[in-house]
């Protein structure tokens, strides 16, 4: 799928709340096309009280439909058909992530929606895999832990990748037993519904799977304040991070797991093998998505002998992408998700240039693609540690460069002094990468390569205020359960 008329999409609004959607809220919200600006559809704000109506129609269905209790290969095989339905809806649900955030329809379907599908799959797959442990004890003891759900999951998500990123939440919580509320991004809240009524029709019951909308300041704040929330677990900005972990501290010290902002370098040695491979990956993960992207390789740090013929190599790929909506064929670059955060971009790449940097490429909007907010792949020279577009999580396409000679000078640029989520290294020396994967404080390290693959279970999650615990992998599925601790004398 290449191309689809946003005309012919159909958009059910509203939240999603015992297995129904209910269409009420303290006033409304209008959601517009990223792709050109076009408002065509709106979503209900939830105020405190419909938080509350769903957090407790989501602790009844825990405590009632026997989801929790459920024998462990029967919530995997309900999942496993979760999954079905959401790799065979990709008819449906591609247009419809595609309509209303800036993921081109094309990696909607090959990619998005069987990689939510695959993660749901993951997680089925540990539903009777992790029941806890026995432990060394005396003779006279028999001591065990038991794995059990939490309860109610409070899950808020961004707007970058809107299935992908609820699927990260919801799947392991499922898998785990526990009820799930989760609120979407008010700029992407509808694809996620349809998420919810393929969990249904699959057979998750009623009230284990919710959607709430709205903002963060109303609806999200209430659903991380809600004393029925046993955990949350969020991925947004890291100053919002910040106020739902003080947020949960104050109403309960519930747990979290918090997926928070980076500025990732991209380490590029003169040996680093075959270089227009190289430029290709760089080009790729500052522009994939327009580089709105966590993991977005931001900081370029090449080694001083080749930095010209790299910075040349990329900005040839940079040339070749194509700016247009989401539903066009052969759309490369991909809208940024809103006018203000365009604006946003433009002025951060301004305040950069103005204090000394140099403009490589870019700069500016992309003149007359369509309505939408587009911005070119720019790529800034000239910059210090301390410029503003090296020390900003941008979220936008622009990268800056900065060169090293020596390998103790690269991974003293490498270190940012608030973000630690990714970083990449390109050598053909492998005992110089072994050095970086140590020496780098991030928590995920790829060599000769950047970005992920469908391998579930490498983890993902950031160091320093990056983040706090994992997404993916077995830790997310761990951290989606609370462990007892059993002592029995075996004596009496
Ligand atoms: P954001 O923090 O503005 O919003 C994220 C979500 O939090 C939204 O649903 C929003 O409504 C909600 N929210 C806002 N204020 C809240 C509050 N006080 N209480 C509860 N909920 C609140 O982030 P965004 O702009 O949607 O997403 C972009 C950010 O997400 C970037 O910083 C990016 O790096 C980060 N991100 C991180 C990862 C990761 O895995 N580390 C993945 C994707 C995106």
């Amino acid at each position: 799928m290449d191309s689809f008329d946003p005309a012919q999409v159909v958009v059910r609004q509203g939240h999603f709340i015992g297995g129904e959607y209910v269409d009420e809220g303290a006033g409304r919200i209008d959601v517009a096309r990223p792709s050109d600006g076009v408002i065509y559809a709106s979503v209900p704000r939830a105020d405190a009280a419909l938080v509350d109506r769903a957090v407790d129609n989501a602790w009844q269905a825990f405590r009632t439909s026997g989801w929790a209790h459920m024998a462990p290969r029967e919530r995997a095989r309900i999942l496993r058909r979760f999954a079905d339905l959401v790799a065979a809806d990709v008819a449906t649900l591609a247009p419809l992530e595609a309509l209303g955030s800036t993921r081109p329809v094309r990696d909607a379907a090959a990619w998005d929606v069987p990689f939510t599908a695959e993660g749901i799959r993951f997680y089925a797959e540990f539903a009777d895999k992790i029941g806890g442990d026995v432990l060394a004890t005396d003779h006279d003891h028999l001591g065990m832990t038991i794995a059990e759900p939490i309860g109610v999951i409070g899950a808020i998500a961004p707007w970058n990748f809107p299935l992908v990123m609820a699927s990260w939440k919801i799947a392991p919580a499922l898998a785990a037993g526990n009820a799930v509320v989760l609120k979407p991004s008010e700029m992407t809240p509808f694809s996620v519904l349809r998420l919810a009524e393929l969990a249904i029709a699959a057979g998750v019951p009623p009230g284990i799977f919710n959607v709430v909308q709205g903002d963060g300041r109303t609806t999200g704040d209430a659903l991380v304040r809600h004393p029925r929330i046993g955990k949350v677990t969020f991925t947004g900005s890291t100053s919002t991070g910040a106020a739902i972990m003080a947020a949960c501290a104050e109403t309960g010290t519930k747990p979290v797991t918090l997926e928070l902002g980076g500025k990732s370098p991209q380490i590029v040695f003169a040996d680093a093998p075959r270089l227009a491979d190289v430029a290709a990956r760089i080009a790729g993960a500052i522009t994939g998505n327009a580089g709105q992207v966590c993991v977005a390789g931001s900081r370029l740090l090449v080694e001083r002998s080749i930095a010209d013929e790299l910075a040349g190599r990329i900005q040839q790929v940079f040339a070749g992408l194509r700016a247009g909506p989401t539903w066009a064929p052969g759309t490369t670059l991909p809208p940024i998700i809103s006018d203000p955060q365009a604006a946003r971009i433009d002025a951060i790449v301004q305040r950069t240039v103005a204090s000394g940097a140099r403009l490589c490429c870019g700069g500016s909007r992309v003149d007359g693609a369509t309505p939408g907010a587009f911005y070119a792949p720019t790529m800034l020279t000239g910059v210090t540690p301390e410029s503003e577009a090296v020390r900003a999580e941008i979220f936008g396409p622009v990268l800056t460069l900065q060169t090293f000679d020596t390998e103790d000078e690269a991974l003293e640029l490498a270190r940012h002094p608030d973000y630690g989520l990714a970083a990449g290294v390109h050598t053909a020396d492998l005992g110089r990468a072994l050095r970086f994967v140590r020496g780098i404080e991030a928590g995920t390290v790829w060599v000769n390569r950047y970005g992920r693959t469908s391998d579930f279970m490498i983890p993902t999650g950031g160091y320093k205020r990056s983040g706090i615990g994992k997404d993916l992998g077995r830790q997310a599925y761990e951290a989606n359960l609370r462990f007892k601790s059993v002592l029995i004398d075996m004596r009496v």
